[in-house]
């Protein structure tokens, strides 16, 4: 059995992390994890990068979290892979399965709604994952869901204290028959780290095994913080 991560942050791109991208993939060695995915906050996010350099630097900037973050894991045997956290008004969007040069070519992404952003990723053979739907925080004024186009929901967010958020996710995800996922939406190694994450029985070596596994539901099982 292998344990991923599939969602965190850095405090290379992310405002409200507080550890580094080799702090973190550290962290999730000692923690037995097989391997991450780093999701740091997109521009449209809480993110790091300035808003005010041209597209390409800004993506540049975005991805060297990722890109700190591999180099470690291949020093101790992490395998590390790249998402991003797009945001929309306090509606975040997990995604998977593609990288810097589609970034580079898409900055019109900054300017779509969301259901045309999922059905544009999903063209591009990437997947959206729609990040702890039910949360409830003060920055959060509503709830916003997209059962038509989603590709499937975090179901367990193991940053989450109350268990309602992650029960109605549940409940959300099976009224509309959507694969789930877990994650643990980390920001630091130390006060905010509660693990959390997924199990599966086969190897991820690459964004579209974990695509193909989230879409076939082999996720063998959700990871909540008690299941460290
Ligand atoms: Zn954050
Ligand atoms: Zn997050």
């Amino acid at each position: 059995m292998f344990k991923y991560e599939t969602h965190m942050h850095t405090s290379e791109c992310s405002l409200c992390a507080s550890s580094t991208p080799e702090e973190m993939v550290r962290k999730y060695k000692a923690e037995n994890y097989d391997g991450v995915f780093v999701t740091d906050h997109f521009f449209n996010g809480n993110c790091f990068v300035p808003q005010d350099l041209p597209w390409t630097e800004r993506v540049e900037r975005y991805c060297l979290a990722y890109e700190k973050a591999k180099a470690e894991g291949n020093k101790i045997g992490l395998d590390v892979f790249f998402g991003i956290e797009y945001g929309n008004g306090a509606a975040d969007f997990l995604t998977y399965g593609v990288d810097k040069q589609w970034l580079l070519e898409n900055e019109k992404i900054m300017r779509m709604d969301i259901p045309d952003y999922i059905e544009y990723v999903k063209s591009c053979s990437g997947m959206v994952i729609h990040a702890h739907p039910f949360r409830e925080a003060w920055y959060i004024d509503r709830l916003r869901l997209f059962p038509f186009q989603i590709d499937g929901i975090e179901a367990v967010n193991a940053s989450h204290g109350d268990k309602r958020f992650n029960e109605r996710a549940m409940l959300y995800a099976q009224m509309y028959d959507l694969p789930v996922t877990a994650g643990s939406d980390a920001h630091s190694t130390t006060d905010k780290w509660y693990g959390g994450g997924i199990v599966t029985e086969e190897k991820i070596t690459c964004p579209q095994d974990y695509i193909r596994i989230v879409k076939e539901r082999k996720i063998a099982a959700l990871l909540d913080r008690e299941d460290r």
